[in-house]
């Protein structure tokens, strides 16, 4: 059996008892960095447990490797660093495989940050899309100009080497919408965590003064 299984986004409380019994009771771990799901593991004051380094950068025989094992009867968890495995994340090819094979897959549900910003930003939730983090290059200014049109609430992951760029770029695309409203959540669940409630017209000025430290969800409204 593979249990993909969600660790916390910062605040190391947000992992659910069953995710505790579970990281306990599996035969190994599957994770991005081994350092990283080491340290929560130290945390929760689980006793050594295999772990299994699959990231993105892994040649697929690393994947048949695990669904070998999983094949076996082997109960594997998957995680990210952190977050939901998957969303930004890797874990897209073991699960599609993993759902190939017809093995047997259970999901443990936990923190998201574009789930926790959106829960947060007071900007209608009933419809939205998730962009994960905007192109770097090729299509980037096409997907900025899109939002005019969005009637769904827009939300993207952005990270401090590119927040400000990024901020100012939604800020050109969207000139002509100047209430349009916009949230900037940073550092969620942590210790600095910030929730910033803006409009267009306010996005340069605090792109600029914005504190370049810590990881970003950026939410813009829907069009109205
Ligand atoms: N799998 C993760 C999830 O479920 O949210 C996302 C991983 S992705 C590699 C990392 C990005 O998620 C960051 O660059 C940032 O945009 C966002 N993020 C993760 N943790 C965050 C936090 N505590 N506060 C704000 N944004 C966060």
């Amino acid at each position: 059996m593979l249990s993909i299984l969600a660790t916390p986004i910062g605040n190391l409380g947000d992992i659910t008892l069953r995710a505790i019994g579970t990281l306990k009771a599996c035969d190994a771990i599957v994770c991005e960095d081994t350092r990283v799901t080491g340290s929560l593991l130290k945390h929760l004051d689980i006793p050594k447990k295999e772990l299994i380094s699959c990231h993105g950068y892994s040649k697929p025989e690393k994947v048949d490797a695990i669904i070998e094992r999983l094949q076996k009867g082997e109960h594997l968890v998957m995680v990210s660093d952190a977050g939901t495995p998957g969303i930004s994340d890797p874990g897209y090819a073991l699960v599609s495989r993993a759902c190939e094979e017809g093995i047997k897959m259970e999901a443990l549900p936990g923190a998201s940050a574009f789930l926790t910003a959106l829960s947060a930003s007071g900007l209608p939730m009933n419809q939205f899309i998730y962009i994960g983090f905007p192109p770097l290059k090729k299509g980037r200014h096409t997907l900025f100009t899109s939002f005019a049109e969005e009637k769904r609430t827009i939300v993207l992951y952005e990270s401090v080497h590119r927040i400000e760029k990024t901020l100012c770029e939604i800020a050109d695309a969207l000139v002509e919408q100047p209430e349009r409203k916009i949230v900037i959540a940073r550092e969620l669940t942590k210790m600095y965590e910030e929730i910033t409630h803006t409009t267009v017209s306010e996005l340069k000025g605090i792109a600029s003064n914005i504190t370049k430290k810590g990881e970003f969800v950026v939410i813009v409204g829907a069009e109205r």
